[in-house]
């Protein structure tokens, strides 16, 4: 038989989308499944998006895009980095690609070489594509611990202890995917203050969930913060999350321009550009979709403080509080050990998710697969009401741990 690549050999799909497959299968048997398990807006996208694209085609904008992005979304990217994140990009340091995901492999791409020991140092619980993406393209990835009690946010000390002359690529991810955490303008300092120390290390500031943060927190670009450094940052940010647009596949960033020229170069010879329409949609988003942002992050912060409130009182869990994204990551040490009503025993986070979908039809995601257990990943992005109900089944289950 024909081989597969070498590449392929201990390459699984991401634990999310394995919870929600399995998620699917009960649902199709016809159990009542709650999946909290993906991280994607129940949000629709604004109007004003959607007319947008729908004018694009009927304007003939269907023709191959140019590689780089649109001219018209360029701008209005560059416009958002300077308004949103004081950040001055000149329209050849930014370009368009098909979602922040494409993004981080053209730049990986770009720069790992397979075989030379290139280490990408990721801080952990993270998003499960870094060190896929990474160890796909021959780098290594290199973890650092986020715990819980520094509210899942990197200490710079603990970063420097990773930091070697191995390290091609540090990655950031505030607010963070799973966690929630929000890194404060001081940590950013201090981190950027260990980056100095090492001139060859490129920075992935991943800021996808920018406009989710409450209680008051700001969000700050890296970039922004230290702009020493900015010559060695990529500032990735998209259309998925703030703008519930994650089916339209647009993502941006801007950088060096040595790097975007490299990446394009890849994007050319791979995918060429972001499709046309999803473009012209993005445009509109960006310079009509404030209000929407708005709306849907009330919504997303009413659920927040309901999902905390609801762990924090679970017994045997523990729960911080999430200051961005839409996701909780509560604790659950306090149920390791035990046994389910089923009759299943809670060695770890994945049996724990396991026969909770199993015995009470909730999908959530063990934190095995973000790099830091015993802990559940749960996307608050769905129905107030859906989430009152999972809460109320995910009590049930460990309340009948025994
Ligand atoms: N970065 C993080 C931290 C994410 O959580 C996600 C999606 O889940 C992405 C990037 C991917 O975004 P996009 O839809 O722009 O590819």
């Amino acid at each position: 038989v024909p081989a597969l690549s070498l590449k392929m050999e201990g390459f699984e799909a991401p634990a999310t989308i394995a919870m929600s497959m399995r998620a699917r299968v009960l649902a199709a048997e016809g159990k009542k499944v709650i999946s909290l398990a993906l991280g994607q807006p129940d949000f629709f996208t604004p109007k004003v998006a959607i007319d947008a694209a729908y004018q694009a085609a009927l304007d003939g904008q269907t023709k191959y895009p140019p590689i780089d992005g649109y001219v018209s979304l360029k701008k209005a990217v560059q416009q958002k980095f300077q308004l949103e994140n004081n950040l001055d990009y000149g329209l050849d340091e930014i370009m368009v690609a098909n979602g922040v995901k494409q993004i981080l492999f053209n730049a990986l791409m770009a720069t790992l070489d397979a075989g030379m020991d290139d280490e990408v140092v990721i801080p952990a619980p993270y998003w499960t594509s870094y060190p896929i993406m990474v160890r796909f393209l021959g780098g290594q990835p290199k973890y650092v611990v986020c715990s819980e009690d520094s509210n899942f946010t990197l200490k710079a000390s603990d970063l420097r202890a990773v930091m070697s002359e191995k390290t091609k690529w540090f990655i950031l991810n505030s607010p963070s995917n799973p966690t929630g955490a929000v890194w404060s303008k001081e940590s950013l300092l201090a981190i950027a203050e260990v980056l100095r120390d090492y001139p060859k290390v490129w920075i992935f500031a991943d800021e996808i969930y920018e406009h989710l943060v409450f209680d008051g927190q700001q969000h700050y670009s890296l970039a922004h913060l230290a702009p020493d450094l900015k010559d060695r940052i990529l500032t990735a940010n998209g259309a998925s999350k703030t703008y519930a647009m994650p089916g339209w596949r647009i993502g941006y960033a801007g950088g060096p321009k040595r790097l975007i020229k490299a990446m394009l170069k890849i994007q050319s010879n791979s995918t060429s550009g972001a499709c046309s329409v999803s473009q012209a949609a993005a445009v509109a988003a960006l310079h009509h979709g404030t209000q929407a942002v708005e709306e849907m992050k009330q919504a997303y912060d009413r659920r927040r403080k309901m999902m905390q409130d609801a762990f924090s009182n679970m017994p045997g869990v523990t729960c911080a509080v999430p200051q961005g994204a839409f996701y909780v990551y509560p604790g659950i040490k306090g149920c390791i050990g035990k046994t389910s009503a089923g009759g299943r025993k809670i060695e770890n986070d994945q049996d724990f998710a396991e026969s909770l979908l199993d015995e009470q039809y909730v999908a959530v995601v063990p934190g095995s697969a973000f790099g830091l257990s015993p802990y559940l990943r749960i996307s608050y992005a769905a129905d107030d009401a859906v989430l009152e109900e999972a809460c109320k089944r995910i009590a049930t289950f460990i309340k009948q741990l025994v």
